[in-house]
């Protein structure tokens, strides 16, 4: 299925769901486990749990797995087969000490350090579930340790993966119900002994159980939940993908006295407004290490910050009004007509692909009067377009192309020689936004993935997994570990799923 095929889906989702029948019913069903969410760390949680002969339920929102692990692609992981047949030699202690550092200490360091240390297991354990991995960089700033998941028929990469797992699911008896979003946990006590949920139709379900597992992939989709948790404004950033996260699973734990932590989002560049197109041409221009100015024409950082998308996404957020100016020329516009972009938006749109459409995509938003794309013969009428201080900008221009010139950015030390002059034919000026991939943080979980309250003690019955797990990162997410949430969703739901079946035996 393509992302395209995904997002259709989901618009009819929406549309069936406010026509619930005037006939619902209401029905009680009983099980060892129930799982929230089939994406990839509901989807493991669901096959470990079967594996281990528990009977599974898998509630799913909407009409199709994989939520957000359908457009992921890669995989981190250290000590894999493939990265030995590579002769990649990157320690796990290597790892774990950069991580720290990265995360200034803020992470929970333990969690990291078993996310890291069974990492190669988890690639081995899918490779058994029939999922095939290639190990490829993306950047040069990160290391060797991206997963890439291999294609599966017609599906690509975390489409792969989805495919690979349900199909495992559906073998082992995991009974699967879409567009059934659990709505709240049922309780004996202090106990979690089930879930409430609703299909489209408006039928009630009542699902006893003996252990829950929320895995509803974070809070993507909740302006409210981005408000009220993180310290970003709502309204100055924007999900990749409109995939209908709400933050179902978090919300149910806090409801259970869940503890939480690591609040944030996974930011990357991007742009928008009519004529441009969600990872076209002007999209893939906002990830390649043009001259960026702020709002008043100035310049804010190196660049090259934008070699880690979450470098990037975090330099453009912190800007006044939250964007920056992705400021180039006519001879730009022809070199990633030519020769492609150097940067890649992962595999989706790869290093060397050649925007071929870029004038035209530039002609149509501009027909359209788009705000996001500005064009002029000098740099005096693009700062006027750009609402600048003219003079401002000439200076900025002026400085950065001299930079180049004398080899010395006295501004922001970038390295001169990776300098991208402004100054042939028209200019353009790319009002450049940060979007987030996904949501970081969430409720608090032992390290076998049980979720704890406040006083550190699990709550009987209930498990999560992936992205509704707080606490993996610091102030940001890493890009030098190329694929951590993935890796820790897959990995996370294995062993919430393992747990949960042995909670069931109890
Ligand atoms: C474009 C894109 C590219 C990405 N690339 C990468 C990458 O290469 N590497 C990487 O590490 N990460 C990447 N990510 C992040 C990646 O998607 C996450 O790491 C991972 O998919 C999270 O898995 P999950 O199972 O926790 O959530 P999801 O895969 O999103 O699954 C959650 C599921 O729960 C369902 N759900 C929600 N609420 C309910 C409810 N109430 N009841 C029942 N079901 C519910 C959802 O519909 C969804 O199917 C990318 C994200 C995007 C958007």
């Amino acid at each position: 299925m393509n992302a395209v095929k995904i997002v259709r889906l989901m618009v009819c989702a929406m549309v069936v769901s406010v026509s619930c029948s005037a006939y619902a019913k209401d029905r009680e069903m009983s099980t060892d486990v129930v799982v929230v969410g089939a994406g990839s760390a509901g989807l493991s949680a669901a096959v470990s749990a079967a594996y281990k002969g528990a009977k599974v339920i898998l509630l799913e929102k909407m009409p199709f797995a994989g939520g957000s692990s359908n457009f992921a692609e890669g995989l981190f992981a250290v000590n894999t087969n493939q990265q030995r047949l590579k002769a990649i030699g990157l320690t796990k202690e290597q790892t774990v000490e950069k991580n720290f550092e990265y995360h200034h200490y803020r992470n929970n360091a333990v969690l990291a350090a078993q996310t890291i240390t069974n990492s190669t297991g988890t690639i081995e354990w899918l490779e058994q579930q029939g999922v095939r991995f290639e190990v490829v960089t993306m950047s040069p700033t990160e290391a060797p340790t991206w997963h890439l998941i291999q294609d599966r028929g017609n599906a690509h990469h975390g489409a792969a993966l989805v495919q690979a797992l349900q199909a495992k699911a559906t073998e082992l008896g995991v009974k699967i119900m879409f567009e059934t979003p659990a709505k709240e946990l049922i309780f004996d006590g202090s106990k979690v002994v089930g879930v409430k949920a609703v299909n489209s139709k408006g039928d009630n379900y009542k699902i006893s159980a003996k252990s829950v597992v929320l895995a509803s992939g974070g809070f993507p989709n909740s302006k409210e939940m981005v408000k009220k948790w993180t310290r970003f404004d709502a309204d100055k950033v924007f999900p990749t993908v409109p995939i209908n996260k709400t933050g179902d699973g978090i919300n149910m734990a806090l409801s259970a006295g869940a503890d939480h932590e690591g609040w944030g989002l996974m930011l990357h560049p991007g742009t928008h407004g009519p004529g441009i197109k969600p990872l076209g041409p002007l999209y893939a221009v906002t990830w390649q290490p043009t001259l960026w100015t702020n709002k008043y024409g100035e310049r804010v950082v190196d660049e090259n910050a934008v070699w880690s998308f979450t470098f990037g996404g975090n330099a453009i957020e912190r800007q006044r009004d939250s964007f920056v100016w992705s400021i180039f020329d006519d001879a730009t516009v022809r070199y990633l007509e030519e020769k492609g972009i150097d940067n890649g938006l992962g595999v989706l749109v790869p290093i060397g692909t050649k925007l071929k459409d870029l004038r035209a995509e530039i002609a149509t938003a501009s027909s359209q009067s788009n705000p996001s794309i500005v064009v002029a013969d000098s740099v005096e009428e693009l700062a006027q377009k750009m609402g600048a201080d003219p003079d401002k900008l000439k200076s900025t221009v002026n400085q950065y192309n001299h930079a180049k010139e004398i080899g010395h950015d006295a501004v922001t030390y970038r390295k001169a020689d990776t300098i991208i002059p402004v100054k042939t034919g028209k200019l353009y000026a790319l009002k450049t936004f940060p979007y987030y991939f996904v949501s970081l943080g969430g409720v608090k979980t032992s390290l076998n993935f049980e979720v704890i309250d406040k006083n550190d003690r699990p709550i009987s019955g209930l498990y999560a997994a992936g992205a509704d797990i707080g606490g993996l990162y610091g102030d940001t997410y890493s890009t030098w570990h190329s694929g951590m949430l993935f890796q820790f969703s897959c990995q996370s739901g294995k062993a919430a799923g393992e747990m949960a079946a042995a909670n069931s035996k109890k």
